[in-house]
Protein backbone atom coordinates (compact mmCIF):
# COMPACT_ATOMS: atom_id res chain seq x y z
CA UNK A 1 0.00 0.00 0.00
CA UNK A 2 2.67 2.43 1.00
CA UNK A 3 4.44 2.23 -2.29
CA UNK A 4 1.23 2.37 -4.31
CA UNK A 5 0.32 5.96 -2.19
CA UNK A 6 3.79 7.06 -3.31
CA UNK A 7 2.89 6.24 -6.58
CA UNK A 8 -0.37 8.13 -6.90
CA UNK A 9 1.37 11.50 -5.48
CA UNK A 10 3.65 11.15 -8.11
CA UNK A 11 1.14 10.81 -10.56
CA UNK A 12 -0.52 13.29 -9.08
CA UNK A 13 2.14 15.68 -9.49
CA UNK A 14 2.64 14.82 -13.18
CA UNK A 15 -0.70 14.64 -13.46
CA UNK A 16 -0.77 18.99 -12.77
CA UNK A 17 1.79 19.31 -15.81
CA UNK A 18 0.04 17.11 -18.02
CA UNK A 19 -1.46 19.99 -19.93
CA UNK A 20 1.83 22.06 -20.74
CA UNK A 21 3.62 18.69 -21.35
CA UNK A 22 1.42 17.44 -24.00
CA UNK A 23 2.34 21.08 -25.90
CA UNK A 24 5.66 19.96 -25.51
CA UNK A 25 5.44 16.60 -26.38
CA UNK A 26 2.84 15.87 -28.53
CA UNK A 27 3.88 18.20 -31.02
CA UNK A 28 7.13 17.13 -32.19
CA UNK A 29 5.58 13.92 -32.13
CA UNK A 30 3.43 14.55 -34.71
CA UNK A 31 5.84 16.18 -36.93
CA UNK A 32 8.31 12.83 -36.32
CA UNK A 33 5.12 10.67 -37.01
CA UNK A 34 4.16 13.14 -40.42
CA UNK A 35 7.39 12.77 -41.53
CA UNK A 36 7.65 8.75 -41.26
CA UNK A 37 4.44 8.62 -42.87
CA UNK A 38 6.03 10.73 -45.99
CA UNK A 39 8.95 8.88 -45.86
CA UNK A 40 7.02 5.76 -46.12
CA UNK A 41 5.00 6.40 -48.79
CA UNK A 42 7.95 7.24 -50.64
CA UNK A 43 9.84 3.81 -50.44
CA UNK A 44 7.28 1.69 -49.13
CA UNK A 45 8.86 -1.60 -49.19
CA UNK A 46 12.19 -1.48 -47.85
CA UNK A 47 11.99 -0.78 -43.98
CA UNK A 48 8.36 -1.68 -43.52
CA UNK A 49 8.90 -4.10 -40.37
CA UNK A 50 10.73 -0.97 -38.76
CA UNK A 51 7.81 1.90 -39.92
CA UNK A 52 5.52 -0.45 -38.38
CA UNK A 53 7.03 -0.73 -34.78
CA UNK A 54 8.11 2.94 -34.47
CA UNK A 55 4.41 3.98 -35.45
CA UNK A 56 3.12 1.41 -32.84
CA UNK A 57 5.68 2.69 -30.24
CA UNK A 58 4.60 6.76 -31.30
CA UNK A 59 0.76 5.66 -30.99
CA UNK A 60 1.76 4.01 -27.71
CA UNK A 61 3.19 7.19 -26.31
CA UNK A 62 0.24 9.44 -27.42
CA UNK A 63 -2.23 6.90 -25.79
CA UNK A 64 0.32 7.66 -22.52
CA UNK A 65 -0.48 11.17 -23.06
CA UNK A 66 -3.83 10.69 -23.53
CA UNK A 67 -4.35 9.09 -20.39
CA UNK A 68 -2.34 11.34 -18.54
CA UNK A 69 -4.97 14.33 -19.77
CA UNK A 70 -7.57 12.50 -18.32
CA UNK A 71 -6.23 12.13 -15.12
CA UNK A 72 -5.39 15.84 -14.63
CA UNK A 73 -9.01 16.96 -16.07
CA UNK A 74 -11.00 14.32 -14.38
CA UNK A 75 -10.91 16.22 -10.82
CA UNK A 76 -13.17 18.97 -12.04
CA UNK A 77 -15.37 17.43 -14.20
CA UNK A 78 -18.99 18.19 -13.06
CA UNK A 79 -21.76 15.57 -12.46
CA UNK A 80 -25.53 15.93 -13.93
CA UNK A 81 -28.74 13.35 -13.48
CA UNK A 82 -28.36 10.28 -16.12
CA UNK A 83 -29.10 7.01 -16.78
CA UNK A 84 -26.20 4.17 -16.49
CA UNK A 85 -28.02 2.46 -19.17
CA UNK A 86 -28.18 5.33 -21.41
CA UNK A 87 -24.55 5.78 -21.85
CA UNK A 88 -24.08 1.73 -22.43
CA UNK A 89 -26.89 2.36 -24.96
CA UNK A 90 -24.59 5.31 -26.51
CA UNK A 91 -21.63 3.14 -26.72
CA UNK A 92 -22.89 -0.17 -27.93
CA UNK A 93 -22.05 0.95 -31.24
CA UNK A 94 -18.50 1.68 -30.72
CA UNK A 95 -18.51 -1.96 -27.96
CA UNK A 96 -20.03 -4.13 -30.75
CA UNK A 97 -17.89 -2.89 -33.95
CA UNK A 98 -14.45 -3.58 -31.64
CA UNK A 99 -16.08 -7.28 -30.59
CA UNK A 100 -17.06 -7.91 -33.53
CA UNK A 101 -13.69 -7.27 -35.16
CA UNK A 102 -12.53 -10.31 -33.05
CA UNK A 103 -14.72 -12.76 -33.31
CA UNK A 104 -16.46 -11.38 -29.94
CA UNK A 105 -19.80 -11.46 -28.64
CA UNK A 106 -21.70 -9.00 -26.05
CA UNK A 107 -24.39 -9.54 -23.94
CA UNK A 108 -26.29 -6.72 -21.88
CA UNK A 109 -28.79 -7.73 -19.04
CA UNK A 110 -29.38 -4.39 -17.79
CA UNK A 111 -32.08 -4.37 -14.58
CA UNK A 112 -34.59 -2.12 -15.68
CA UNK A 113 -35.00 -0.95 -11.92
CA UNK A 114 -31.60 1.31 -12.11
CA UNK A 115 -32.36 4.80 -11.24
CA UNK A 116 -30.64 7.68 -12.53
CA UNK A 117 -27.72 8.56 -10.86
CA UNK A 118 -25.70 11.75 -10.50
CA UNK A 119 -22.96 11.11 -13.09
CA UNK A 120 -20.14 12.40 -15.28
CA UNK A 121 -21.40 10.94 -18.38
CA UNK A 122 -17.51 11.70 -20.16
CA UNK A 123 -16.39 9.75 -17.16
CA UNK A 124 -18.19 6.86 -17.02
CA UNK A 125 -18.14 6.13 -20.45
CA UNK A 126 -14.40 6.58 -20.53
CA UNK A 127 -14.51 4.31 -17.07
CA UNK A 128 -17.23 1.46 -19.11
CA UNK A 129 -14.64 1.56 -22.54
CA UNK A 130 -11.33 1.15 -20.29
CA UNK A 131 -13.08 -1.80 -18.54
CA UNK A 132 -14.54 -3.75 -21.79
CA UNK A 133 -11.71 -3.26 -23.68
CA UNK A 134 -9.46 -4.94 -21.34
CA UNK A 135 -12.16 -7.59 -21.18
CA UNK A 136 -11.85 -7.68 -24.95
CA UNK A 137 -8.41 -7.61 -24.97
CA UNK A 138 -7.70 -10.87 -22.45
CA UNK A 139 -10.28 -13.02 -24.60
CA UNK A 140 -9.36 -15.05 -28.19
CA UNK A 141 -11.89 -15.38 -30.65
CA UNK A 142 -15.24 -16.55 -29.67
CA UNK A 143 -15.03 -14.69 -26.18
CA UNK A 144 -17.86 -13.10 -24.05
CA UNK A 145 -18.53 -9.75 -22.69
CA UNK A 146 -21.11 -9.22 -20.40
CA UNK A 147 -22.06 -5.98 -19.00
CA UNK A 148 -24.94 -6.12 -16.20
CA UNK A 149 -26.32 -3.59 -14.07
CA UNK A 150 -28.40 -4.27 -10.56
CA UNK A 151 -28.94 -2.52 -7.85
CA UNK A 152 -29.73 -3.03 -4.10
CA UNK A 153 -31.26 -0.63 -1.21
CA UNK A 154 -27.59 1.05 -1.50
CA UNK A 155 -25.69 0.59 -4.50
CA UNK A 156 -26.22 0.27 -8.00
CA UNK A 157 -23.47 -1.92 -9.48
CA UNK A 158 -22.46 -2.13 -13.00
CA UNK A 159 -20.41 -5.80 -13.79
CA UNK A 160 -18.48 -6.14 -16.62
CA UNK A 161 -17.24 -9.51 -16.92
CA UNK A 162 -15.14 -11.31 -20.04
CA UNK A 163 -14.27 -15.44 -20.52
CA UNK A 164 -10.70 -14.21 -20.87
CA UNK A 165 -7.28 -15.74 -19.39
CA UNK A 166 -7.99 -14.19 -16.13
CA UNK A 167 -5.70 -12.71 -13.62
CA UNK A 168 -3.14 -14.51 -11.47
CA UNK A 169 -4.00 -14.13 -7.79
CA UNK A 170 -0.27 -12.13 -7.12
CA UNK A 171 -0.90 -9.52 -9.43
CA UNK A 172 -4.37 -8.64 -8.42
CA UNK A 173 -2.66 -5.97 -5.99
CA UNK A 174 -0.94 -4.62 -9.17
CA UNK A 175 -4.03 -4.17 -11.87
CA UNK A 176 -4.35 -0.48 -9.86
CA UNK A 177 -0.60 0.99 -9.46
CA UNK A 178 0.31 3.34 -12.09
CA UNK A 179 2.31 1.62 -15.26
CA UNK A 180 1.63 -1.68 -14.52
CA UNK A 181 0.83 -3.25 -17.63
CA UNK A 182 1.44 -6.92 -19.35
CA UNK A 183 0.58 -5.90 -22.32
CA UNK A 184 3.34 -4.43 -25.53
CA UNK A 185 1.15 -2.09 -26.39
CA UNK A 186 -0.38 -1.12 -23.00
CA UNK A 187 -0.14 1.84 -21.33
CA UNK A 188 -1.20 1.05 -17.94
CA UNK A 189 -2.55 3.69 -16.59
CA UNK A 190 -6.13 2.15 -18.35
CA UNK A 191 -7.14 0.99 -14.63
CA UNK A 192 -5.38 3.95 -12.70
CA UNK A 193 -7.67 6.35 -14.64
CA UNK A 194 -11.04 3.72 -13.76
CA UNK A 195 -10.34 4.00 -10.29
CA UNK A 196 -10.12 7.75 -10.33
CA UNK A 197 -13.10 8.08 -11.96
CA UNK A 198 -14.98 5.75 -9.51
CA UNK A 199 -13.67 7.61 -6.47
CA UNK A 200 -14.73 10.72 -7.70
CA UNK A 201 -18.57 9.14 -7.87
CA UNK A 202 -17.81 7.92 -3.98
CA UNK A 203 -18.61 4.57 -5.59
CA UNK A 204 -15.95 1.38 -4.98
CA UNK A 205 -14.38 -0.84 -7.79
CA UNK A 206 -13.59 -4.46 -7.05
CA UNK A 207 -12.04 -7.21 -9.13
CA UNK A 208 -12.94 -10.63 -9.22
CA UNK A 209 -10.73 -13.27 -11.32
CA UNK A 210 -9.94 -17.03 -11.97
CA UNK A 211 -7.37 -17.62 -14.23
CA UNK A 212 -8.36 -19.93 -17.33
CA UNK A 213 -12.27 -18.88 -16.64
CA UNK A 214 -12.88 -15.02 -16.37
CA UNK A 215 -12.73 -11.69 -15.13
CA UNK A 216 -15.48 -9.58 -13.81
CA UNK A 217 -14.86 -5.64 -12.94
CA UNK A 218 -17.42 -4.58 -10.47
CA UNK A 219 -18.29 -1.45 -9.60
CA UNK A 220 -20.45 0.21 -7.22
CA UNK A 221 -21.96 3.56 -7.26
CA UNK A 222 -23.79 4.58 -4.21
CA UNK A 223 -28.03 5.72 -4.80
CA UNK A 224 -30.04 7.56 -2.24
CA UNK A 225 -32.56 5.21 -1.85
CA UNK A 226 -36.09 7.13 -1.77
CA UNK A 227 -38.06 3.64 -1.48
CA UNK A 228 -36.87 3.09 1.73
CA UNK A 229 -37.73 6.80 2.92
CA UNK A 230 -41.57 6.81 1.54
CA UNK A 231 -41.91 2.95 3.82
CA UNK A 232 -40.66 4.76 6.98
P1 LIG B 1 -3.25 -1.66 -20.12
O1 LIG B 1 -4.58 -2.15 -20.64
O2 LIG B 1 -2.73 -0.50 -20.90
O3 LIG B 1 -2.24 -2.75 -19.94
P2 LIG B 1 -4.74 -1.25 -17.69
O4 LIG B 1 -4.49 -0.38 -16.51
O5 LIG B 1 -6.01 -1.08 -18.41
O6 LIG B 1 -3.49 -1.05 -18.65
O7 LIG B 1 -4.62 -2.77 -17.23
C1 LIG B 1 -3.45 -3.19 -16.53
C2 LIG B 1 -3.23 -4.68 -16.65
O8 LIG B 1 -4.25 -5.38 -15.92
C3 LIG B 1 -3.31 -5.26 -18.04
O9 LIG B 1 -2.09 -5.12 -18.75
C4 LIG B 1 -3.65 -6.71 -17.77
O10 LIG B 1 -2.51 -7.45 -17.43
C5 LIG B 1 -4.50 -6.62 -16.52
N1 LIG B 1 -5.95 -6.72 -16.83
C6 LIG B 1 -6.84 -5.71 -16.79
N2 LIG B 1 -8.07 -6.12 -17.12
C7 LIG B 1 -7.98 -7.45 -17.36
C8 LIG B 1 -8.90 -8.47 -17.76
N3 LIG B 1 -10.21 -8.20 -17.95
N4 LIG B 1 -8.45 -9.73 -17.91
C9 LIG B 1 -7.14 -10.01 -17.71
N5 LIG B 1 -6.21 -9.10 -17.35
C10 LIG B 1 -6.61 -7.83 -17.17
MG1 LIG C 1 -6.38 -1.09 -20.55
Amino acid sequence: LRSELGNMERLSLVGQMAASITHEIRNPMAVVRGFLQLMHEKSPSTLDHYYRIVMEELDRANGIIDDFLSLAQNRVAEKTDCHLHKIIYDLSPLLWADANLRGQSIELELDENVPELRLNSKEIKQLILNIARNGMESMHVKGQLTIRTTVDDNYVELIISDTGVGIPKSKIDELFVPFFTTKDQGTGLGLVLCRSIVEHHKGIITVHSEEGIGTSFVVKFPHNNTNTLNLL
